[in-house]
């Protein structure tokens, strides 16, 4: 296969010390030691990546955290450097979810620069974009979507080192998700659109569906051909329901 699929537990504000690493020795015991043919990743709080590193050694799993401030260090009270984050075991970081866009008013150009930031660090960087219910209602979903790639998208480090979510706002904890021929013609579009930025780097980039993905959906969605993983919130937290979606990768035997 072209893309290995990458399966993603976003794990946002949930999880102490002793839950989450209670939730990462279940998910090692099922997952074993074999080979996959997908990749593994869990985005805890940053509270948790030292402890959640420090388990994980050895391990294919690999670890994330869920945002991070532009700038290596400074004057910003609250705010974690990618370069922090890469210290404390992160080899990823999303950006640009719609959670961070709504609630803390994240701009495109503000979401660049924490791609870019990311890059620059050597890590990993999990680009968001979706639309909201009313602009898919009015048709727009194309259209944002392409927006905010363009917006976000960043101009410095290496393709090679971003991933992109397409993750519809409306499908996200609310158990909806959309019909598989409408997520298909996203990411189509969405590797369409990268490819006018990136060339041919568009066609190994993964492009993950995020939105109530589960168990039960998970199956259709990853076999979608331009579908190359899952972001999962609600049911990454959950070790039987995150192993039960990543074995319903391509290749994968449940
Ligand atoms: C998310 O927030 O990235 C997400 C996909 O959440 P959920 O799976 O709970 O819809």
């Amino acid at each position: 296969m072209l893309r290995r699929p990458l399966i993603a537990g976003n794990w946002k504000m949930n999880g102490l010390k002793a839950e989450g690493l209670a939730l990462v020795d279940r998910l090692l015991a099922l997952r074993g030691r074999g080979p996959t043919p997908f990749d593994l990743l869990i985005c805890p709080p940053a509270t948790l990546l030292d402890p959640i590193a420090s388990r994980l050694a050895g391990s294919p799993v690999q670890l994330g955290a869920q945002d991070c401030h532009v700038g290596v260090a400074g004057a910003h009270t609250g705010d974690l450097s990618a370069t922090m984050l890469k210290d404390a075991g992160a080899g990823h970081i999303i950006v640009g979810h719609s959670e961070r866009r709504a609630n803390h008013h994240e701009s495109d150009d503000l979401i660049r620069q924490k791609a870019e930031a990311a890059l620059a660090a050597g890590l990993t960087a999990i680009l968001c974009v979706g639309e909201t219910e009313a602009e898919r209602a009015s048709g727009q979903t194309m259209a944002v979507v392409d927006r905010q790639l363009r917006g976000s998208w960043p101009a410095t480090g290496p393709a090679a080192r971003m991933v992109l979510a397409y993750e519809p706002v409306w499908a996200i904890g609310s158990g909806r998700v959309p019909s598989l021929a409408d997520v298909q013609e996203v990411h189509e579009g969405l590797r369409q659109a990268v490819s006018t930025v990136i060339g041919d780097a568009a066609v190994p980039l993964r492009i993950l569906y995020g939105g109530s993905m589960k168990p039960a959906n998970a199956r259709d969605l990853l076999a979608l051909p331009d579908v190359d993983g899952g972001l999962i919130g609600g049911a990454s937290l959950d070790a039987q329901s995150f192993w039960a979606i990543a074995l319903a990768s391509p290749g994968a035997h449940a």
